[in-house]
């Protein structure tokens, strides 16, 4: 037998860690490397933060999983906290990003359906997005390699350019929402400029549609805010999150408005491990650090000063660097075509700096939230070597 006993979907390198503390991991043979990855935007206070490890210890000695017949009571604070923290009403959790965004496509369907108008059930999506695996989530992401081989592509997702009057004309009787991401993160580190965000909402309020935002990347603090809309004066009426909000241990939620939670009832959706009292306690350990006073403001700073630092290597070498662009801790360093992210990738895993590639050429830089200067420093020493070994 030729295939590994592991399904190989993932590139998978044969580096592999035993332990990780803040921003550092370390092999079994214990070489360090600085970890500018976080698990992919997962890690978002590092590994093993000391709060997030004792709630955890705490938590499994008392209660790992009830039925979600029963009241959770980690689960109803964590919700009652992500509501008086953001535009919601209402929270649904589940266990992953995909998850997230399957809940808010069902509850756009199941809104218009409460509303006597079960002909609005197309959602508009963006080139360049990524909403997951599932069906559903394939079907509205913006990368035709997801959907290779899985075709015939779910009915109901119109796939347009960032242009607003892309977004107009494709409108019709049918339109029921419209999903984006604030920043996409695997399309290549894209803020979607202020103006059309606003411009958007204003769409959605004149035509009767569902504004959806897709934060399972840029949400959780990691755009230096708790969720990257709040950037941008614009509020959705659903928005999906996950990867940072458990800072390591798996959970999602789809926030909602009352107007269309309300459309959700008894039975209507539901999962068996959504909300358990393991992940929403160790999720409330993550707020208690994101809403302590001045925790986003030092995000900011560092953020500020990661991005200088990046600029200013984009001066020193202009010839690699295209651009350096992304909000807060979610960063990316576009590449000459000449240089390919992903061999620029290993080669800065060889310095030990993790980070990976995202689309577009990009090299995606996403630190732990709990970064200091010594770090940022750190990692520019490595990303300069590498650059220099690359001319
Ligand atoms: C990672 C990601 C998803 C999918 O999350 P999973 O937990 O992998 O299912 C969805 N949307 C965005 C924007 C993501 O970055």
């Amino acid at each position: 037998m030729a295939i590994s006993p592991v399904i190989p979907v993932y590139n998978r390198t044969n580096l592999s860690f035993e332990r990780g503390e803040g921003a550092y991991l370390y092999t079994p043979e214990g070489e360090r490397y600085l970890d500018f990855l976080s698990g992919i935007a997962v890690n978002s206070l590092g590994h093993c933060h000391p709060h997030l490890v004792q709630t955890l210890k705490d938590q499994s000695e008392k209660l790992w999983h009830v039925s979600n017949i029963f009241s959770i009571e980690p689960l109803t604070r964590l919700s009652k906290r992500l509501v008086e923290n953001s535009f919601a009403d209402s929270v649904f959790f589940c266990n992953s990003g995909a998850e997230a965004v399957e809940c808010g496509l069902k509850a756009i369907r199941k809104y218009f359906d409460e509303n006597d108008k079960p002909e609005k059930h197309r959602v508009i999506t963006f080139d360049g997005a990524f909403h997951g695996r599932t069906f559903g989530a394939i079907a509205a992401t913006g990368t035709p390699k997801v959907l290779e081989g899985f075709e015939p592509r779910l009915p109901g997702f119109d796939k347009v350019a960032i242009n607003i009057e892309a977004v107009k004309a494709a409108i019709t009787h049918e339109t029921a929402a419209i999903l984006i991401e604030p920043v996409q993160g695997e399309g290549g580190i894209k803020p979607i400029p202020t103006e059309f965000l606003q411009e958007l909402r204003k769409i959605c309020d004149e035509q009767d549609l569902l504004l959806f935002f897709d934060e399972v990347q840029c949400g959780n603090g990691r755009a230096a805010k708790l969720f990257a809309y709040q950037h941008f004066d614009v509020e959705p009426d659903i928005l999906a999150t996950a990867k940072g909000l458990g800072g390591g241990f798996p959970i999602g939620a789809c926030l909602m408005k009352e107007k269309v939670a309300e459309t959700l009832k008894t039975g209507s959706h539901g999962t068996t491990f959504g909300g358990n009292p393991l992940a929403t306690a160790v999720g409330n350990a993550v707020l208690d650090i994101l809403l302590e006073e001045g925790f986003m403001q030092k995000v900011s700073d560092i953020a500020g000063n990661l991005r200088d630092k990046l600029e200013s290597l984009q001066n020193k070498f202009p010839t690699i660097v295209d651009e350096v662009r992304g909000l807060g801790l979610l960063m990316g360093i576009k590449l000459r075509p000449e240089f390919e992210n992903t061999k620029m990738v290993e080669k800065l895993r060889e310095n030990k700096l993790l980070v990976n590639a995202a689309g577009d050429n990009v090299v995606r830089i996403i630190p732990p939230l709990i970064i200091e200067e010594s770090h940022v420093e750190e990692a520019l020493e490595i990303i300069e070597k590498t650059f220099g070994e690359m001319l």
